[in-house]
């Protein structure tokens, strides 16, 4: 498109990309994202009817869109997964010394195992507040110095302290770091020998109520199978309503607040408490297999050049101890990005001239789970890592209508960023950062999975600025949303959405695939990213 248009033919290729850009609408958006989250598809779960509705689906889609299969001859690659069904026998059973606690599962405490054994135990384990759980010596912060947790049960802070405490001088101040999710502290916990790890629930700084707790941490949780059966993880992960966490500490005689306030000033030390905590979980395990579903547009001339547009196709399933609707539909979450993923399959397919490099469209399982389908195929990648170009990641699109500017999560982390500003202009939209780093977003969608293995990564938001209503109109409804249907059964299609905004936004990620397929090229990670050195590595091989 740099090139200067002389020729007719030129201005015919020009008109074609055009057309293709315009095979992207609303219409079909909405009618795919209506099969993929009606009631027939029961919400989508791996390994379940519903996980054959819809691979199937994407099959036919990419199938009669003309796409080739993405692994071989197949367009699935198979994902092992262990499911590990937990069930608490009895309560949580904490012990003062003057008196004892119980609490119940699932309204007081959420706890798992991924140990992949017939029961685990906590026996009376001492009890450690930790604060924030966070060994990172490139922030000289250690919230272990000087304590031996081993067969003991940690609590700790969601977030970091430099969400805690604004300070942009901690940590990356309000946006959060890696640092502060809860696979993250889960992971230190284990790799510090503790026995237990339970982290308090707030709803600021974990970006979600109890509800998302409640309904992501009972029930069956899918893992990826590991030699070791998971032995080195701790015996039970979980997570503490904050007046649990309270009443604990006052037993113990601290105060919540005094000891938050104190974990988020550097040199913080762990707080022994005089408590005694039991928990026994009884596992019922199967291994089962879901399946991500790739399909692939050979390149014209490097078509051993990969750029992926990924979404994952995963939600919730139903839950049958529901009164009333008892499925999860997930419309937004993510039925829109995996229609999104046929709206592109679409474009590529009828762009002229054809993407030089070879476009990928990789619908993932078990995002929901802990990005377990991404996590997979970065890991036992059908195309090497050092010959993906990009990944382009879509998890929830906009529902809300055209907007003035698009969002970039993770903003400055990689030379994708120009990409996306080149194309919005071309829309007359602005590129700004995403408006709640605080919410750890980078950490918590697949494109994560692909990051980690240095492959450069774009997760775009929707944009805010509403071209008619402004601002606060659009946050108010995210905040809605948020509140009340985020990972909810009332997450269902709604023929009142405004995809046109979702148009512009898969038209914008369109362009920016279609650019970098007919470079020759490579985008970088930006110098000081977490990433950056993983790609250097990978490429230098
Ligand atoms: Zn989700």
């Amino acid at each position: 498109m740099a090139l200067a248009c002389v020729s007719n033919q030129c201005t015919k290729k020009t008109q074609d990309i055009d057309t293709a850009v315009n095979s992207i609408t609303a219409e079909s958006l909405a009618k795919n994202t209506q099969i993929l989250s009606s009631d027939e598809f029961e919400g989508r779960a791996p390994v379940s009817k519903g996980e054959e509705l819809t691979v199937n689906f994407l099959k036919e889609k990419f199938q009669s869109l003309g796409l080739k299969p993405g692994n071989g001859s197949s367009y699935f690659q198979e994902v092992p997964l262990v499911e590990i069904d937990s069930i608490p026998e009895g309560n949580l059973t904490a012990k003062g010394q003057a008196r004892s606690f119980e609490f119940s599962f699932g309204d007081e405490f959420t706890a798992v195992t991924l140990r992949t054994v017939d029961e685990v135990a906590l026996d009376g384990t001492e009890v450690v507040f930790v604060g924030y759980g966070i060994v990172a010596p490139e922030y000289d912060w250690n919230d272990y110095e000087d304590i031996d947790v081993r067969g003991k049960t940690v609590v700790m802070l969601v977030n970091d302290p430099g969400f805690a405490t604004e300070d942009p001088e901690l940590f990356t101040g309000r946006a959060m770091t890696y640092y502060g999710r809860w696979t993250y502290k889960y992971e230190e916990a284990s790799r510090q020998g503790a026995a237990g790890a339970f982290i308090v629930h707030e709803t600021k700084p974990a970006a979600y109520g109890w509800g998302v707790v409640k309904n992501g941490w009972t029930g069956p949780q899918f893992i990826l199978p590991s030699e070791d059966n998971n032995i080195s993880r701790c015996a039970v992960e979980g997570w503490l309503t904050l007046d649990v966490a309270q009443k604990l500490l006052n037993e113990a005689g601290h105060s919540f607040e005094d000891l938050k306030a104190k974990a988020a000033k550097r040199g913080f030390q762990a707080v022994p408490l005089d408590l005694k905590l039991s928990l026994l979980l009884k596992n019922s395990i199967k291994e089962s297999v879901s399946r991500n579903v790739i399909a692939v547009i050979p390149g014209t001339e490097r078509e051993e050049e990969y750029i992926f547009y990924m979404a994952h196709w995963d939600h919730f399933g139903r839950d049958p101890n529901l009164e009333g609707d008892q499925i999860f539909n997930g419309a937004l979450d993510n039925a829109t990005g995996t229609a999104g993923l046929i709206e592109l399959a679409r474009a590529f397919k009828s762009v002229d001239p054809p993407p030089k490099r070879s476009i990928v469209l990789l619908a993932v399982t078990a995002e929901e789970q802990g990005l377990l389908g991404s996590l997979y195929y970065a890991t036992h990648p059908i195309y090497p890592t050092y010959n993906t170009v990009a990944a382009i990641n879509m998890d929830a699109l906009n529902i809300y209508g055209p907007m003035k500017d698009i969002t970039i999560v993770g903003y400055g982390k990689s030379e994708l960023d120009d990409y996306v500003e080149e194309v919005a202009v071309e829309q007359g939209r602005i590129v700004k950062p995403n408006p709640t780093p605080e919410r750890g977003s980078f950490y918590r969608s697949d494109h994560f999975s692909f990051a980690k293995q240095g492959i450069p990564s774009l997760y775009t938001g929707t944009g805010n600025d509403h071209v008619e209503h402004g601002e606060e109109w659009t946050r108010a409804l995210k905040e809605k949303y948020t509140a009340e249907n985020y990972h909810k059964p009332s997450d269902e299609f709604d023929p009142n959405w405004d995809l046109r905004g979702a148009v512009d936004d898969l038209r914008l990620l369109f362009k920016v695939g279609y650019k970098l397929s007919m470079e020759s090229t490579f985008p970088q990670w930006s110098e000081g990213t977490e990433f950056k050195a993983k790609r250097d590595a990978d490429m230098s091989n």
